[in-house]
């Protein structure tokens, strides 16, 4: 039984009490009769804003033909999808899944399997980053590293070391004779829009060149666009050996992928892992979409000349109000704004503004709008920015005065 004011949901989520029933663009209207500037983006998933007319017109064709007939079959779609995948990037192959853990699963079975195809089993363990996120799940919650998600699940997975981000020596004493690979986000987005220095990528690539180590790169979130590259390793000048992407890849219908050279694959053969949904016509048909949009010319040009724009007009916001934001970083239109102020009360008072955010680590406020803002809605949206920041700058200012 249910009453209208409770729910049935597993309440594992802090949910803000606000819906929405449609979004066009950068724009989702609520349930409240209100138009709110969204640059959450689901969360770095609606990359292309809501209702992209070609994602919309691609999955109601597909939805049309065929939803799904397993991996038991051969799957055109999904070698087509692979192709333009392996095409854009370092890859040689794709194991596709429906979620960012999945396909983080995957990076890290991948890598296991290959030392183990290579005759060394006993090379399982993977060296991750402090403020890592990799997912919910058991293993890539023992990859992330962090206690207050691991806490009353019982024995943590076992072979992850984790060292500080940006620390070499402390990378190079975790490397052992069971160490298998390394695995690194490009920029960490959970974490606060935190990155390592480009010079650190490069000895890591190099360290794993010496002992013969897989470089794995987390892109679920830095992936398909969102850093003004079609992916973020491109920035770091180094190239991985597995890849996981998710999060845009699918525009908003779930789909995640492995990416890998054919030479770190060299383990996964027949039966070596699966997947009931992963790749269906329906997820390849939206992620087929994705690709049109994003690898069309001036897609990523658009996103790097908003992320200037973005970056120029937060940084004058911070500078005048300096009690209440310290910092802007990031990379494309992955950005962090540096709280002074505890960032929750910055995202509400955003949201009161009607700009809706996402907090991150270390006292960060993501904005991740959708890769296709226009200027005009970045100048709306830096709008809203310096209005929450003039009433969290008098609160801030009251507070001081009556204490
Ligand atoms: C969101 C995220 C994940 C997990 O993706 P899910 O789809 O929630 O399982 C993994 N890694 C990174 C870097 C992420 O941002």
């Amino acid at each position: 039984m249910s009453t209208a004011a409770t729910s049935h949901l597993l309440p594992v989520f802090a949910r803000v009490d606000l819906a929405f029933e449609r979004g066009e663009g950068v724009w989702l209207y609520g349930t409240d009769g209100e138009r709110y500037l969204d640059f959450t983006s689901g969360v770095a998933v609606n990359a292309l804003g809501h209702a992209h007319p070609h994602l919309v017109a691609a999955l109601q064709a597909q939805a049309a033909k065929l939803w799904h007939m397993s991996n038991l079959f051969r799957s055109p779609d999904g070698e087509k999808v692979a192709a333009r995948l392996c095409e854009a990037s370092f890859a040689d192959l794709v194991f596709f899944a429906n979620s960012g853990a999945e396909a983080m699963e995957a990076a890290i079975k991948l890598t296991r399997k290959f030392h183990a195809a290579g005759g060394h089993p006993e090379r399982y363990r993977i060296i991750t980053f402090e403020g890592a996120f990799h997912g919910r799940t058991l293993a890539t919650l023992a990859a992330g590293g962090q206690e207050k998600y691991l806490e009353g699940f019982g024995p943590r997975v076992e072979g992850f070391d984790q060292v500080p981000l940006g620390d070499l020596e402390a990378t190079k004493r975790a490397i052992g004779p069971h160490t298998a690979g390394i695995l690194i986000e490009a920029v960490q987005g959970e974490g606060g829009v935190r990155s390592a220095p480009l010079s650190f990528f490069k000895a890591l690539r190099q360290l794993c060149d010496e002992h013969g180590l897989l470089l794995v790169f987390d892109e679920v979130q830095t992936g398909m666009g969102r850093t003004g590259e079609l992916f973020a390793y491109k920035w770091t000048g180094v190239t991985p050996d597995v890849m996981a992407l998710a999060k845009a890849l699918g525009g908003g219908f779930p789909v995640g992928a492995c990416l890998a050279t054919a030479h770190a694959a060299a383990g996964m053969t027949a039966g070596s892992h699966g997947s009931t949904f992963g790749g269906n016509p329906l997820a390849m048909a939206a992620a087929g979409a994705v690709l049109d949009v994003m690898l069309a010319p001036g897609f990523l040009d658009h996103v790097r000349r908003m992320s200037l724009v973005l970056k120029q007009k937060l940084a004058a916001v911070v500078d005048r109000y300096p009690d209440v934001l310290s910092e802007v970083r990031g990379e494309g239109l992955l950005i962090g704004l540096k709280a002074v102020v505890p960032a929750g009360d910055l995202v509400t008072a955003l949201r009161g503004q009607k700009l809706l955010t996402v907090g991150a680590g270390d006292n960060v406020v993501r904005l991740l709008p959708p890769l296709i803002v226009t200027e005009a809605e970045i100048e709306e949206g830096v709008a809203r920015l310096e209005r929450a920041c003039a009433t969290l700058s008098e609160d801030h200012a009251g507070q001081k005065a009556r204490s």
